[in-house]
């Protein structure tokens, strides 16, 4: 059993705490909102972030973006400094591979970045996927923690490892799907069928997660979003924040990115379309309706 604090109890952080909690650890929580503290049954409520860090031998984040991970980790009262010097400290937030190398660095003790994937139902049965950057000696200690939330753990590498596989798995999602979409719709003018098209594509080159396991149409897999209403599954607003931090990584590095460039302003358009709380994969409708240019 370790002590851990644990920092943002939303949508995400929630569930996973309360796996924490389930798999027999010594919780302690904290969120600036009263309603999210109430969310996190069976752990301890603390006053302040660094209140539920002090004395833990772990102490993880899930906020929504970088300025709250910078804030939370180095601002006044920050939980870096809170922190027992040999605790191992994380970050599960999807945010910048920049910001991420900075807290790190500040962090003055160890210090991994750890973004999912896997969505709120990953978060609730505990099977995410946690991809980590930091020192191989802290991912050792926390692999067993992170377990307690998550199916597959990897290593990616050092600091800001985790949010730059983060990056790039999510713009080459956002890119397969939108293809995956436009061959819908094409097949569609073509008057070829659904079914057809999925049959010769999900047994040939054409193959992809967008395709069989989340078909974009309604039909050939049962259990994909496109099935109800497009009801997320993965909100079209989430993918336009991950495709925003890859389009940033790629600017900062120099990387060539034109169809993820191209990606980010088809989902902002979605986004600003009505698709925000949709899932993404219902961007299939934009693309049937209003062609864009
Ligand atoms: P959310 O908005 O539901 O929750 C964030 C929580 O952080 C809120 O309860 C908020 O009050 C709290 N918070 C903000 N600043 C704080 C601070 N300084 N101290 C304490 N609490 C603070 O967001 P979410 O959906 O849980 O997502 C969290 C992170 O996980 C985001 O970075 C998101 O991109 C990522 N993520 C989300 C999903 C998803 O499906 N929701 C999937 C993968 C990754």
């Amino acid at each position: 059993m370790a002590r851990i604090g644990f920092v943002g109890l939303g949508n995400m952080g929630a569930p996973m705490a309360r796996n924490l909690v389930q798999a027999g650890h010594a919780v302690a929580v904290f969120d600036l909102s009263a309603q999210a503290m109430a969310r996190a049954e069976g752990a301890a409520a603390a006053a302040s972030g660094a209140e539920a860090a002090r004395g833990a031998d772990f102490v993880i984040t899930m906020l929504p973006a970088g300025q709250h991970v910078r804030d939370a980790w180095l601002g006044t009262g920050g939980l870096a400094k809170a922190a027992a010097p040999e605790a191992v400290l994380l970050d599960c937030s999807t945010i910048d591979v920049g910001t991420a190398r900075e807290v790190a660095a500040a962090a003055g003790k160890p210090f991994l970045d750890a973004p999912v994937s896997g969505g709120v139902m990953g978060a609730e049965a505990g099977t995410l996927t946690f991809m980590v950057g930091g020192p191989a000696e802290a991912f050792a200690r926390a692999e067993p923690v992170l377990r307690a939330m998550g199916r597959t753990v990897v290593h990616c590498g050092e600091a800001g490892a985790g949010q730059a596989a983060k990056a790039c798995n999510n713009m080459l999602l956002a890119i397969s799907m939108i293809g995956t979409c436009e061959a819908f719709v094409l097949a569609e003018k073509l008057g070829l069928s659904h079914e057809a098209l999925f049959e010769v594509a999900s047994k040939s080159s054409g193959q992809c997660w967008s395709l069989t396991t989340y078909c974009p149409v309604p039909g050939p897999v049962p259990g994909s979003p496109a099935n109800r209403g497009y009801q997320p599954g993965f909100a079209a607003a989430l993918m336009l924040k991950d495709l925003g931090l890859a389009q940033q990584a790629a600017d900062e590095t120099g990387a060539a990115t034109p169809m993820g460039a191209r990606a980010l302003d088809l989902y902002r358009r979605f986004v600003e379309q009505d698709g925000a709380g949709r899932d993404f994969s219902g961007i299939i409708e934009m693309l049937r309706s209003s062609p864009p240019g």
